[in-house]
């Protein structure tokens, strides 16, 4: 439901990383803008609302979203995903090319921007191919996509091929100072797999995936970046080696981050044999100790970003044999609770640090503004319940290939401001 009387919302925390604050504060939500009102002035007419207990928090930026347009409206579409990013209190998503046919040109990348804009929720930024049509080889204009104001490429689906198509892309981003994402995968190592290599692909007899074939691409981008002055991402990181070859670059001077996904932070390959393609995504789930180490690794600093990897499905490509079903799960509405709830539980992270990986810290990543819970200028805002206990039976988006369907969250979005309108 959209609401847009002015709000007054009493006695929450407020958590803002863009200046590193956190403390409790009233606000008001007036023409759609958070005002930070002096003590006791409450305008006459608007709706209060007691908000001890809840925390209020910038628009989350999610920056690696696939709402399968065009190509699988079936799946989702940007209407029914940017509905499912508010619903997770995501006000910014970056649109991942690997769409039918993917944003591979400029005509495309405008179209959403236009279309998404006239939608009126959440915003989007496209995140362009690389490559002409992801494919590897000859690459797009990416001048022309950073001219629109986009800043950030990928091939995902597949890592930026061959090796000097990766080299040009880097130094015509840097050029302008835009970020490579890197899907990292060493294809043909990987070739044919379906779950993580171990003794869960071992007991389905299926083939594996194995961590070697993700840091070894990782350990080429980093290898074939340096010298180019371009910024690199490695997104969806599901193996501790290559969160260490990418903090090992940046502590050398090179422009490397990385993200990783809350599935791959709170589940681990042990639950395959139990929720068999609703479990199955790429990278895969992996085994419990890599998961530890990923958490460890957020709580020290060596991970900036969480990224939801939304990657929607129909019941007929994820209702068949695991061998076959596609690859991915949902993300954008379990996104928040699933993250604060297993790096600031078993991690041990402040509340602020989780919501700095989940705002700022992607923001800075795609090039665009830091969302600030700045008096009179900011028009978006999450309020999040820390304690309301919830289970996630499906929501906005219309696939529901999630292993957290049914299961029991702590925490849950109450309420998203979305520039400057309210949607709850
Ligand atoms: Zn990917």
């Amino acid at each position: 439901m959209i609401f847009l009387t002015d709000i007054y919302l009493s006695g929450p925390r407020v958590l803002n990383p863009a200046r590193g604050t956190d403390s409790v504060a009233d606000i008001l939500i007036r023409d759609g803008k958070v005002v930070f009102p002096a003590a006791g002035d409450v305008p006459q007419g608007c709706e209060m609302m007691d908000c001890m207990g809840l925390w209020a928090m910038p628009g989350l930026v999610d920056m690696h979203v696939h709402l399968r347009t065009p190509g699988n409206t079936g799946a989702e579409t940007l209407e029914s995903g940017l509905r499912a990013a508010l619903a997770g209190g995501v006000t910014t998503v970056g649109l991942m090319p690997n769409t039918n046919p993917p944003i591979d040109n400029p005509e495309l990348a405008g179209k959403l921007m236009r279309t998404v804009e006239n939608l009126k929720l959440a915003a989007a930024v496209p995140v362009p191919c690389v490559t002409v049509g992801g494919a590897g080889g000859p690459l797009t204009d990416l001048e022309a996509f950073a001219s629109l104001g986009l800043k950030a490429f990928s091939d995902d689906g597949h890592p930026v091929m061959p090796d000097r198509s990766f080299r040009a892309a880097c130094e015509r981003i840097a050029a302008f100072g835009g970020v490579l994402v890197e899907h990292p995968e060493n294809t043909a190592l990987a070739a044919g797999g379906v779950v993580n290599l171990g003794p869960v692909s071992v007991a389905l007899g299926v083939p594996g995936l194995s961590e070697e074939s993700e840091w070894s691409d990782a350990a080429r981008c980093v290898a074939l970046l340096e010298g180019t002055g371009a910024r690199l991402h490695l997104t969806h990181l599901s193996s501790p080696e290559s969160v260490r070859i990418a903090s090992q670059a940046a502590a050398k001077g090179l422009s490397v981050t990385c993200d990783v996904t809350p599935h791959h932070l709170a589940l681990s390959h042990d639950i395959l044999q139990a929720l068999g393609s609703a479990a199955k995504m790429n990278p895969p789930l992996r085994s419990e100790e890599s998961r530890r180490e990923l958490v460890s690794m957020c709580a020290h600093g060596l991970v900036g970003v969480v990224a939801s990897d939304h990657a929607p499905h129909t019941r007929e490509s994820k209702d068949i044999p695991l061998q076959s079903a596609a690859f991915g799960v949902t993300g954008l509405e379990t996104l928040l609770p699933v993250t604060m709830g297993v790096l600031s539980g078993e991690g041990g992270m402040s509340p602020l640090a989780v919501v700095a990986m989940l705002s700022t810290a992607p923001a800075s990543v795609l090039g665009i503004e830091i969302p600030d819970l700045r008096s009179e200028t900011c028009d978006s805002l999450v309020l999040f319940d820390p304690g309301e206990e919830w289970v996630f039976q499906g929501g906005y988006s219309l696939s529901r290939n999630t292993p957290f369907l049914g299961t029991r969250l702590t925490g849950r979005v109450v309420m998203t401001l979305c520039r400057g309108r309210v949607f709850q």
